[in-house]
This record gives structure tokens, C-alpha cells and sequence, in this order.
């Protein structure tokens, strides 16, 4: 469309009007002269973004709308290879709240380079990430005034839809490669405001990620920010101050590591495999690679507690519960709490019609999150379209019948968060929990609070059975709290 309109323009006009015949592409010209021209941009070979800040915790703080736990950054530094299609990023991130892995900082290493997305751990090794996150990653390259408007510029590129918006210019892109974002341009500056990408996120569906630049800075003759602070569906993610940027300096070596790029790319997450053991009669622990179930069997249905990760994860819990009962129903599932591992698996269950019961300060996110359009990414609730159907436990509940007794409840003023449930068997002696407490690790942070509700409760447990890690004797638990924490 836009080369139509410029080859008639060519007869009668300048080619300088050419570029200015649409409103989408003076929006990008616009930007392009405001950040230092267009040619200076198409010239950039690197950039090098150095700086500290913020890192939300999405999906993992002590509520569904609680925005108070942040790490803080130091030691940012990205380097964006714009015409080769790599970044890469490293930072060390610091919890600013009481952390299950500890309050030690944590250096994080991660990439793209074209197809190939990248995670480097602490001990050098490289592991490819799944496609999706990849994905991901190629769209949040063009989350920069500079590579977004670059890609805007290129004759390859689609721009679509320009409307105006809060003093700002918009237009939707989709670059040479086929990655699509949206760019707003201030009205006044002429300088990029923000861009946005539609991804998808596991837990929430469609999701907007956006980026706002401030603090606009000169650096080598081209206007750069000096703040980018990024949203995941209006939930703050990252907050950067620039503390010092530099353009096509040395950037270091942005191809993936070798054990990345020549591992098989992955569509979706390893397939499942879920290990029975049977704890008590009618009870059984489905075990994951790192987040497991545990299966109820009571007179005339089945319940399951826990549905995490993902649908990969949770429908093959599934239809191992089926697979060991083929006779009775799965109707319901209990929900640890809403933290997005644990309950990334919700929607599989609803999609095979279980009641879900939860917290009550999980049930309005878990009742919304049932509800979520899935259409960049459909999982099997976006394929069943079935009716979510959420019932809150205020306290405790207890499920009953002849054969069975699970009383759930609240574990009540954990750090680690407001929408606990801990389901304990009084028969059995067994208690399931999900996070407060996960043998062998090298912190307990959680684990007094969670000896406190047990006591305040007087439950009498023989067996842990916790979410992640080996079930072990309740004496483990109480070793692991400092006697000062149960005076
Ligand atoms: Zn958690």
C-alpha cells in the first residue's frame, strides 16, 4: 500500500513527499528525525544499555493484585544487535521481600539470537528455552526507540492502523521477519513513548507488553532514554535507569551459546511424567519433575490437589488420576495458592469440567483467570470453552464423605502468601503444602509460620507431603524452625 501510493506521488511530487504521504509512515519519520535521522539510525550496528532498578514479581507477590515485592537490579547491562536479531541481558537481581530461595543475589543470564532463545546458568551452562519464550524475546528487541523505529523504516516492514491517542501517534508495525508491535510516538517531542507487543502468557492468556521510554538523552548524536520501564498486562516487570548507554561500541559476543543453538527447539514444555506412589489407602502423590499433585479418593468421586505449571503438566495428571480410578469421577481440584506455577494448571482442570476450590483471596483471580481470552496461544479451556466454576474457602473446609476426610485450611499470616491452603488428613496424619515448607532446601524462610498454624490448629501430623521435594516425617519440619520461632 504504501509503495502505490508513493509511486504515484513520484510523478508529480519530490521523493521527500513520498515518505510523508501516509499518516503511519509520518509517524515513524517523524521519530526517526526526532531521534537523530534516519540514516544515523539504519547506521546502528549495537547497543549497549548499562543501569539498576526493578524487577516486578508477577504472578508470585503475596496477593493476585499485590505489586509490593520487587528485586532490585544492579549490574544491568543489554546489548541489542538490531540487524542480527540478538540481545542479550544480564543483571543481578536482589529480593526486597522474605524469598523462598533465600535473600542471596541472584545473577541472571539470558538471550536471542535469531530462532534461539537462551538462559545461561550461574555454572556457565546454556540451555535453550522454549520457542514461545523465544518468541518473546524477539518482540521485546524491538522495545527500544531505536530498533523499533529502525524496524519501522524498513522497506520490508507493514505499518497499519495509525490512529492518535492521548497526545500520542500510533501505528501497528510488522517488521521484515514478521514480528508485529505497536509504536506510539509523542505528539510534541516526536520521540518514541512506548511500544507494545501482544504475547501470551501462560496464566493470564492474551497479555500486552509494554514499554515507556523517559528521560531522553543525547548519546553519539542520537536521542536515547534514560529510563525504560516495562508492564506485563499493567503490572509493572521492569523499571531500568540508564546509568551509561553507548552506540556500536563493543558489545561483546551476541551469538547464542553453542549448546543452545544446536539444541532442538522446543514448541512446547517437555512432555510430563507423572510417578505414583501411594501414601495412605485412597490417597496417592503424583509426582512431577518439579511440581506434584496428590490424588483423593472418597465414595463416589475423585479429588485432586494441584494442578500447576501448565496444561502440558496438569492434564497429564489427569488422566493418570483416570488412569488409576477409571471408575470414579474427578470433580474437584484445591488450589495450594495462586502463585502462577502452582496454578498455571487451573484452566487444564476446568477444561475437563473439575470444580476448583481455593482461598478466597485466590478466587476472584482464579474465576477471572478462567475467563481469559487464550487467542494468540489456545489451551485446551480456549478449545473447551467450558464455565469456570470457583468455590472460596473462608478459613477452613472440610471434605467429607464415609470413605474419606480432607479438612482444608487457610495458612494463615505466611509471607510467602495471602491464598494458602494446606490440606491436612486427620485419619492419615498427613499434611499437604505447597511452598512453606520443601525439604532439603537450603532455606526455610516459611517454615515457622507454617509449624504456627499447624500448632494453632492442633493437627496431629505424621508426614509431610510437600508440593515440591520427598514427602518426610512431620520431626523434619520442626527441625528445620528455630526454637525461638515456636516460643
Ligand atoms: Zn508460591
Amino acid at each position: 500500500m504504501r509503495r502505490m501510493v508513493c509511486l504515484a506521488l513520484l510523478t508529480a511530487v519530490m521523493v521527500g513527499a513520498c515518505s510523508r504521504s501516509t499518516p503511519d509512515q509520518q509517524a515513524v519519520n517523524d521519530a526517526a528525525e526526532a531521534l537523530g535521522g534516519s540514516d544515523r539510525i539504519q547506521a546502528v550496528k549495537t547497543i549497549v544499555i548499562e543501569g539498576e532498578g526493578t524487577l516486578g514479581n508477577l504472578g508470585q507477590d503475596v496477593r493476585p493484585d499485590a505489586t509490593g515485592q520487587t528485586f532490585t537490579v544492579t549490574g544491568y547491562r543489554r546489548a541489542i544487535d538490531p540487524a542480527g536479531g540478538r540481545a542479550r541481558t544480564e543483571l543481578t537481581r536482589s529480593p526486597n521481600f522474605q524469598y523462598f530461595a533465600g535473600q542471596m543475589p541472584q545473577t541472571i543470564v539470558q538471550g536471542v539470537d535469531g530462532e534461539v532463545g537462551y538462559n545461561v546458568a550461574a555454572n556457565g551452562t546454556a540451555t535453550r528455552t522454549l520457542n514461545a519464550a523465544a518468541g518473546d524475546r524477539r518482540a521485546e528487541i524491538y522495545h527500544h526507540p531505536i530498533t523499533s523505529v529502525r524496524a519501522a523504516l524498513d522497506p520490508g516492514a507493514t505499518l497499519t492502523n495509525p490512529r492518535t491517542e492521548n497526545g500520542q501517534s500510533l501505528v501497528d508495525v510488522r517488521t521484515a521477519g514478521g514480528v508485529t508491535f505497536t509504536l506510539a510516538v509523542d505528539s510534541g517531542t516526536m520521540l518514541p513513548a512506548r511500544v507494545m507487543s501482544a504475547l501470551d502468557n501462560t496464566n493470564l492468556g492474551d497479555v500486552v507488553v509494554e514499554t515507556t521510554f523517559a528521560d531522553y538523552q543525547d548519546v553519539d548524536g542520537l536521542q536515547l532514554p534514560g529510563r525504560l520501564t516495562t508492564t506485563t498486562d499493567g503490572v509493572t516487570t521492569a523499571d531500568i535507569r540508564v546509568t551509561r548507554q553507548t552506540v556500536d561500541a563493543e558489545a561483546g559476543d551476541l551469538a547464542a551459546p553453542a549448546a543452545a543453538a544446536s539444541a532442538a527447539p522446543m514448541a512446547g514444555p517437555p512432555p510430563a511424567t507423572v510417578a505414583v506412589e501411594e501414601l495412605a489407602p485412597l490417597v496417592w502423590l503424583l509426582a512431577g519433575q518439579s511440581h506434584h499433585s496428590v490424588l483423593v479418593e472418597f465414595e463416589d468421586h475423585l479429588t485432586l490437589i494441584e494442578a500447576p505449571q501448565n496444561d502440558t503438566r496438569a492434564l497429564a495428571v489427569i488422566a493418570k488420576a483416570k488412569e488409576l480410578r477409571p471408575d470414579k469421577p474427578l470433580t474437584q481440584l484445591v488450589v495450594s495458592h495462586h502463585h502462577f506455577d502452582h496454578s498455571g494448571g487451573v484452566r487444564a482442570a476446568v477444561s475437563e469440567g473439575l470444580t476448583v476450590i481455593a482461598h478466597e483471596n485466590a478466587a476472584d483471580y482464579l474465576e477471572a483467570a478462567g475467563k481469559r481470552p487464550h487467542t494468540a496461544m489456545p489451551d485446551a479451556l480456549a478449545k473447551a470453552q467450558r464455565p469456570v466454576n470457583v468455590e472460596a474457602v473462608d478459613g477452613e473446609r472440610m471434605l467429607m464423605d464415609k470413605t474419606m476426610t480432607v479438612n482444608l485450611y487457610a495458612i494463615e499470616g505466611n509471607p510467602h502468601a495471602d491464598t494458602l491452603l494446606m490440606a491436612h488428613f486427620p485419619r492419615e496424619r498427613l499434611l499437604v503444602v505447597a511452598d512453606v515448607y520443601t525439604p532439603g532446601a537450603a532455606v526455610a524462610p516459611y517454615a515457622p509460620n507454617l509449624l504456627e498454624n499447624v500448632r494453632k490448629r492442633n493437627l496431629r501430623v505424621d508426614r509431610i507431603v510437600p508440593l515440591h521435594g520427598k514427602v518426610v516425617p512431620f520431626s523434619e519440619l520442626v527441625k528445620v524452625v528455630p526454637v525461638a520461632a515456636t516460643n
